[in-house]
């Protein structure tokens, strides 16, 4: 199908608010949003933004008749290698369904599909409220909540999809929904962990929380050397089981070829006073760290601030970045010690792979027990496809590089990393959080083979044709 035909399709046929962008045009890249990762990235020949929910009914009941692929964009920053398969697609940039609003009185936010985490916590903050948001601020509360969402909050709140009260989606059908917990229950629940799979949500509906301790919280950032490592794997051990609500953890380690040694950075987030944080940390700070900064700052500044600020430096650099990821249950002090080990000798000696990041996120887990499918019915509420809710760390191997040629050997060392992680922890099934995956780990790994058979019925319901399929997707099972 040649591209001035669907760009005349779409100008020809969509409301006066909406913009169309023929992606060969240079002028295009300041008005669309930009893709994070630059590996397995899909490519376009059109990029549209749509200004009302009938035009994106329209653009994706033209995409689904003349079969050609296209992909939702949010924030963009969704970097699962399963989204190289698009080849000159459709971009349905979500870009104008932008408007926030905080109903102070009833606690419930409102914010279009496109809007990033920061602009949801800004308009929250303002507000004296709270809700989770993840640790970069430039990633998409599209993506996020609808493969679940988590950050610093998750130990209180659980995840972004937990507090969602309702959706506004145009499904594969080309149906536009509301699913919420009084109708299109059963969407609801798929859209609250595989979402993705199902539709374009125009509009996310969420419970919001009146802030603690007036919306400030602890920010420490801390390194420490390679040798210092088994004591550093022991605390991540003790928290799995009694890690305090407020507090979230970030472990970050890295061959560092200017000091030609491991670097262990902890970042640590609480939410609460000072003291109380500084209290919470305080088996970190006695390992005497050789940097530490400790800062006190409004909740939606946190994940900028995060690891002296690296997040925010890269979320807004394009990267090739090669992800695996493994949920641990269990930590084995003594295998990652073994594993950091490794990660010296490979990482020091070849140094095609030294933009290996190996990251571990830790939170309590009573967010996440709080919003169980139990809980939820309970409360005569819809639970969730989010599968995993037990004590987690949620392990990921970043291979991260400016240089694209480097990408197979550091998807290569990931892999290796996350398969000693996997054997280290007992587990023989691998599962992981879908935001965090490859793109080949498969639906049972990210959804769980327990849920697939709903989510599989959902799909022949919501997406027949199988067009929302570009993203860790599942299929209708025939
Ligand atoms: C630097 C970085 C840090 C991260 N940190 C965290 C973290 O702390 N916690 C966490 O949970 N995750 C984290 N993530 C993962 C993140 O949640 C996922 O990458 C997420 O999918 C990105 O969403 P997006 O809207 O920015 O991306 P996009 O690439 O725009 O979208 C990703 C997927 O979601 C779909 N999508 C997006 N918006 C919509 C919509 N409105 N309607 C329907 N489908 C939509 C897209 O079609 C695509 O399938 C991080 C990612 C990065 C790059």
């Amino acid at each position: 199908m040649k591209t001035d035909e669907i760009a005349d399709y779409f100008h020809q046929n969509l409301s006066p608010g909406s913009s169309v962008h023929v992606t060969s045009d240079p002028a295009s890249a300041s008005a669309i949003t930009p893709r994070w990762n630059l590996w397995s990235s899909p490519t376009y020949v059109v990029a549209v933004k749509p200004a009302l929910n009938s035009d994106v009914q329209k653009v994706i009941q033209y995409a689904a008749e003349k079969n050609i692929a296209f992909l939702t964009t949010g924030g963009g920053h969704g970097y699962s290698g399963t989204l190289g398969a698009i080849k000159a697609g459709i971009q349905l940039d979500m870009g104008n369904f932008n408007t926030v609003s905080v109903d102070v009185e009833r606690n419930v936010m409102t914010a279009g599909g496109c809007l990033t985490l920061r602009d949801v916590a800004d308009a929250a903050y303002a507000k004296g409220k709270s809700l989770t948001i993840g640790m970069c601020s430039k990633v998409g509360i599209g993506g996020a909540t609808l493969g679940g969402g988590m950050g610093f909050y998750s130990g209180l709140y659980g995840l972004m999809s937990d507090s969602l009260l309702s959706v506004d989606i145009v499904t594969g059908t080309g149906e536009l929904l509301t699913a919420s917990d009084t109708e299109n229950r059963e969407l609801f629940w798929g859209i609250k962990g595989a979402g993705y799979n199902f539709g374009s949500v125009t509009s996310f509906t969420y419970r919001v929380q009146d802030q603690p301790n007036a919306g400030m919280v602890m920010n420490a950032d801390m390194t420490f050397k390679g040798a210092q490592n088994e004591s550093i794997w022991e605390f991540s051990k003790t928290m799995l089981e009694s890690q305090p609500a407020e507090l979230s953890l970030v472990f970050a380690m890295r061959y560092d070829p200017e000091v030609k040694d491991i670097s262990i950075v902890v970042n640590a987030i609480y939410v609460g006073t000072l003291e109380e944080g500084k209290a919470v940390i305080e088996p970190l700070l006695k390992l005497d760290p050789t940097n530490v900064e400790i800062s006190y700052i409004p909740w939606p500044e946190a994940p900028d601030a995060a690891n002296y600020k690296i997040t925010k430096i890269t979320s807004a650099i394009s990267f090739t970045n090669v992800p695996h990821a493994v949920n641990l249950y269990s930590i084995s002090v003594k295998a990652l010690a073994e594993l950091t080990k490794h990660l010296y000798n490979v990482a020091s000696t070849n140094p095609a792979v030294q933009g290996t990041l190996v990251t571990f996120t830790q939170y309590a887990n009573q967010g996440f027990r709080d919003n169980s499918d139990g809980k939820m019915a309970a409360r005569g509420r819809v639970g969730s496809a989010f599968p995993y809710r037990q004590p987690t760390v949620y392990a990921q191997t970043h291979g991260l590089s400016l240089d694209p040629s480097l990408a197979d050997a550091l998807d290569a060392f990931g892999k290796e990393i996350c398969t000693m992680l996997l054997e280290s922890s007992g587990q023989t099934q691998l599962e992981l959080y879908t935001n965090f995956a490859r793109g080949d780990e498969g639906p049972e790994a990210w959804y769980s083979a327990e849920n697939l058979p709903r989510l599989q019925a959902l799909k022949r319901r919501y997406d027949p044709k199988n067009i929302f399929s570009f993203y860790n997707p599942i299929s209708s099972g025939e």
